[in-house]
């Protein structure tokens, strides 16, 4: 990791108002320490069994971000110290975050997770999956439920494209769906839509993103290829 890429990158995203979340899988505690001896505490991992190894090497005060697909029974793992969850794609899973959260006497950041490329091989909810979740949430909620999950915003990948005007309209979409959840939970943080990667992060702040999430950039590109 070279500390110019990132003192780089910040003097992007910090006139624009934009977080950054170093994304870190594939990466090794030492390599996480160095970013964070620098000033970053905003990680992200996407598998759970490499997140908990991690975080229990690393300091306490790092703000882990859940970003690979979740499996439900996979959610207790995680729960006691997560940060944020930003890739909830069903009810069922929200149902167990907000379980564990209880169990463990926190609240948990979640973003919905959108499905915005062309690829079929992405997760996330379509614009109708969108609405009856956020429609099922508070009916349940004035059951009592889902009181232990913060409703955060969205988080969506775009397709593995060059072609600006796809991406743009994929942000859009993006972007329309977290108008939807500020409007849905008036009551949560709705304050965070994670979109841009390393490739398209330009982008995706012209849409309006206010978190991307950034690997190979910073820590160059990973020798396992993975999602
Ligand atoms: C790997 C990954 C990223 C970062 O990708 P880069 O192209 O290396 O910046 C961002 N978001 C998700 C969900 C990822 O899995």
């Amino acid at each position: 990791m070279q500390a110019s890429a990132y003192q780089n990158l910040l003097e992007k995203l910090s006139p624009a108002g934009v977080s950054l979340l170093a994304v870190s899988k594939t990466k090794t505690a030492d390599e996480i320490r160095s970013l964070y001896d620098l000033g970053q505490r905003d990680f992200g991992e996407n598998y759970v069994q490499e997140l908990v190894e991690k975080q229990a090497l690393l300091p306490g005060d790092i703000r882990w971000h859940f970003i690979g697909h979740l499996q439900t029974n996979k959610v207790k793992f995680i729960a006691p110290f997560v940060y944020m969850i930003q890739s909830v794609d069903s009810l069922k899973l929200l149902l167990e975050i907000d379980k564990h959260a209880a169990k463990n006497q926190r609240n948990i950041r979640c973003l919905l997770q959108m499905f915005i490329a062309r690829e079929e091989t992405k997760f996330g909810l379509n614009a109708a999956e969108l609405d009856s979740l956020i429609f099922m949430v508070n009916e349940n909620r004035m059951e009592g439920k889902f009181r232990h999950v913060l409703i955060s915003g969205c988080m969506g990948m775009a397709s593995l494209t060059d072609d600006q005007k796809q991406l743009r309209s994929e942000f859009n979409l993006l972007r329309s769906g977290f108008e939807k959840l500020k409007a849905g939970f008036p009551s949560d943080p709705v304050d965070t839509l994670s979109m841009g990667m390393s490739n398209d992060y330009s982008l995706a702040i012209l849409e309006g993103s206010t978190m991307v999430r950034i690997g190979s950039l910073l820590f160059g590109e990973r020798s396992v290829a993975r999602k």
